[in-house]
């Protein structure tokens, strides 16, 4: 059998934020800086910008938060008014700067950079063939693989025939922003598994991963990039054009994006995060409300899902009557955040996690103290933040606490752009509802239906990505279940905008 470019658990995914930019007369780099500060949760290993002035390239990619990995000089250096932006997610184990983005580099077709958001299930498979061609690889990771593909179709095809023959030949997971010398273009895969959008600045136009990016430059949301779809950019920044370039039966939205991974104030596939949490949380009402003195987030993750549960619980009963006059619950902080603290994933043993969550969080102890209370969060994936803060909030004197969890059980890895853990390390991965409440210490516990899932996605389950509650992947993973459709390529007349 061939080798596939995913196995799990060690091969390096591109967990990531994408931005490009195409301005009038403006220098490029600011706006791409102040987008990648606005992905920043998108990824916080590295930074990279690399920008063209029409003549040449310049690319600046570091180690670290955005704000650490570029000075004042760093950004004077990237001159030029397009340019592409990427911050990288952590994953566990050091980093090889090679694999750091936008991936940048010159054939004889011209020059090219890329920032990927995805993970491609064949990568491997495409390397090979191109090594045997003579094309020398300086990383591991998917993306190489694409812009070298890209390079050797645009040799003898034009760039939108060129990019098409490129989609043909990866599978898998994918939002790209990608620069061909001083054109920069927006790629999504045929399922649309990763968010990508499209915006306009007063001078210009912007692609990025999530529409806040858009927001912080001033600009307008002017859609999500479709399934399959290219946009190309002008260099002038005067308008765009777009090519549905593959068309499939199916999307596989990542619903993770809406749950977690995206900031509330974004826009996704025409639903904002933030109502679609606090939809969630109504449902989680309806479906397992448990009537206690105090409802309390964990910040932030939990917080738009808390309110949303809170709302529903003041209208009607857990048994579903309307509420009338009788009190309703409490919704109140129960538990304090340090901003200061990193995200626990990234901490490398259970010990150094637990460790992390007692930083991290702590409890309010007038909020609990003699009460019962719920606790809500988005999500559980090892267990070790519900755990603590179960004990935490026991210690501090609440006489029950309850679980509510915003989506459903976690029983699988993610293989297309979330680290998600390993199976072994998810803790639903082979326990019942129960036994995990009895090993977090929780009074009850209960997870969201899926089909509440795809109600408040306002989508059908079909047209979801849901391999890490389900097990079953939309496209190829050895080993694992999957619901592939076969893709139709088309090409389409070009949508233009702009002048
Ligand atoms: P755990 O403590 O392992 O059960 O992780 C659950 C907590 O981590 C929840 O508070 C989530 O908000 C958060 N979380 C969920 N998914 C992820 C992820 N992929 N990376 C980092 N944190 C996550």
């Amino acid at each position: 059998m061939e080798p596939r470019g995913v196995e799990a658990g060690d091969e390096p995914r591109e967990k990531c934020g994408v931005v490009g930019v195409s301005l009038a007369e403006r220098e490029a780099a600011r706006p791409l800086y102040y987008a990648l500060y606005a992905l920043q949760h998108r990824g916080q290993e590295s930074a990279g910008i690399v920008t063209h002035d029409g003549f040449q390239q310049h690319g600046h990619v570091e180690r670290g938060l955005v704000g650490d990995a570029f000075d004042e000089s760093d950004l004077e250096s990237l001159s030029g008014s397009t340019g592409i932006g990427h911050v990288r997610y952590p994953t566990a184990g050091s980093l090889d700067k090679s694999c750091a983005q936008p991936f940048s580099v010159s054939f004889k077709s011209g020059s090219l950079g890329l920032s990927h958001n995805g993970n491609l299930v064949n990568a491997a498979e495409v390397r090979e063939e191109l090594a045997a061609l003579g094309h020398a690889f300086t990383s591991d990771g998917d993306t190489e693989a694409i812009a070298h593909d890209l390079a050797r179709n645009l040799l003898d095809e034009d760039l939108v025939r060129a990019v098409k023959r490129t989609m043909g030949r990866i599978h898998g997971s994918y939002s790209l922003a990608i620069m061909h010398d001083d054109t920069v273009l927006g790629v999504r895969d045929p399922k649309g598994n990763r968010p990508l959008c499209l915006g306009e600045l007063e001078d210009g136009y912007v692609l990025a991963s999530e529409s806040a990016a858009i927001d912080t430059l001033d600009g307008e949301l002017i859609r999500d990039v479709r399934p399959g779809e290219l946009v190309v950019l002008e260099p002038d920044g005067q308008g765009y054009d777009t090519y549905q370039l593959v068309q499939e039966d199916r999307t596989a939205h990542c619903f993770f994006e809406h749950v977690y991974f995206a900031r509330p104030d974004s826009v996704i596939d025409d639903s904002l995060v933030y109502e679609v949490r606090r939809e969630l949380g109504r449902h989680l009402w309806a479906e397992s409300g448990v009537e206690t003195d105090v409802v309390m987030p964990v910040p932030d993750s939990g917080r738009a899902f808390a309110s949303g549960y809170a709302d529903a619980a003041n209208e009607t009963t857990a048994d579903g009557e309307p509420r009338g006059d009788e009190p309703g619950v409490e919704f109140a902080e129960g538990l304090m955040k340090n901003r200061y603290v990193g995200r626990t994933f990234i901490m490398p043993t259970q010990d150094e996690r637990e460790r992390a969550v007692r930083l991290k969080l702590n409890p309010i102890k007038s909020t609990v103290e003699g009460k019962t209370v719920t606790i809500i969060d988005d999500s559980i994936v090892r267990g070790t933040t519900s755990t603590q803060l179960v004990e935490l909030v026991k210690e501090a004197g609440a006489e029950e606490v309850h679980l509510r969890i915003g989506a459903p059980p976690i029983i699988a890895p993610c293989y297309f752009g979330i680290d998600m853990a390993t199976r072994e390390e998810l803790i639903a991965a082979n326990r019942s509802t129960e036994e995990i409440r009895e090993l977090v210490g929780a009074d009850s516990l209960s997870y969201l239906s899926i089909d509440a899932v795809a109600s408040a996605l306002d989508s059908s389950r079909a047209d979801l990505c849901l391999g890490c509650v389900t097990g079953e992947y939309p496209f190829d993973v050895p080993d694992e279940a999957t619901d592939r459709d076969v893709a139709r390529p088309v090409i389409d007349a070009p949508e233009s905008a702009g002048d």
